[in-house]
């Protein structure tokens, strides 16, 4: 019996300003697969992920959401989103954990969408999955990077998604909370069964964490197992020959 992809990508094109970005990319996200996603800076990682979640638009080609096309899609809070140094950002007002996490449901409910017991409930179910219940009345200005980027994934898993895309989520988290951090990720892939697929730099770390490596510089250079990146792949072959240079850790 074949499984449909959870999220299938093909023959996408995406241009900024006519300068090509990201070309004849085709590729297929099985459910409950964890993606890592790596290539060089400017590579298009954080492109790509903006088009799956649907804010910027691609020239040519198709993406597919469980069969649907993303334009389509009527759900579209059943894709997690978590965007890129969101958590090192200084928020002005002073809000709680709680309030952050609660806006997560906007994808959901709208803005004028009245919270309700239901809402209550998964707010409350989305900090004990995070571990964070302990926080919910604390400001967020009081919070450390990694606390705070928890805190941003459970706003994304209010609204119950389905699949989580994280760009860089662990710039800002200190070397300490970055484990808990991959243990967090990984339980919501194993236990909660959410398909993740995240940028990092941090090439060394993701290949033990993650089940399937995408590597993105302008074109797709590779998908598939992890046990690409090793034995016999250079860095250099992984991300492409032209590349002289690259930068961990933006
Ligand atoms: P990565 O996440 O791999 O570093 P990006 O997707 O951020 O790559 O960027 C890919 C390329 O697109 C880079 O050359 C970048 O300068 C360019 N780019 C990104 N955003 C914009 C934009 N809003 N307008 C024009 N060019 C952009």
């Amino acid at each position: 019996m074949s499984v449909e992809p959870v999220i299938e990508v093909n023959n996408l094109n995406f241009s900024y300003n006519n300068i090509s970005v990201l070309e004849n990319i085709s590729f297929a996200v099985q459910k409950g697969d964890y993606v890592g996603i790596i290539g060089p800076n400017g590579g298009g990682k954080t492109t790509l992920l903006k088009i799956l979640v649907g804010l910027l638009n691609p020239q040519s080609g198709s993406i597919k959401i469980f069969g649907t096309d993303l334009q389509k899609l009527k759900h579209r809070s059943e894709i997690g989103y978590v965007p890129q140094r969101i958590a090192q950002e200084n928020i002005s007002f002073p809000a709680t954990v709680y309030e952050i996490v609660e806006s997560g449901l906007i994808a959901k409910k709208g803005l004028s969408g009245d919270i309700t017991e239901e809402d209550k409930q998964a707010i409350d179910k989305a900090l004990e999955m995070a571990n964070i219940s302990n926080l919910k009345n604390r400001l967020m200005s009081s919070l450390s990077g990694g606390q705070r980027q928890r805190v941003y994934v459970t706003r994304a898993l209010a609204s119950d998604p389905k699949i989580l895309i994280l760009d860089e989520p662990f710039t800002g988290v200190d070397i300490v909370s970055q484990k808990d951090f991959y243990s967090f990720l990984k339980d919501l892939n194993t236990k909660n069964h959410l398909t993740i697929l995240f940028v990092s730099h941090d090439i060394d770390t993701i290949t033990t964490e993650i089940k399937t490596v995408l590597c993105l510089n302008r074109g797709l250079f590779c998908y598939g197992a992890k046990e690409l990146m090793h034995e016999g792949n250079t860095i250099e072959e992984l991300y492409g020959k032209n590349v002289t240079h690259i930068h961990h850790g933006k």
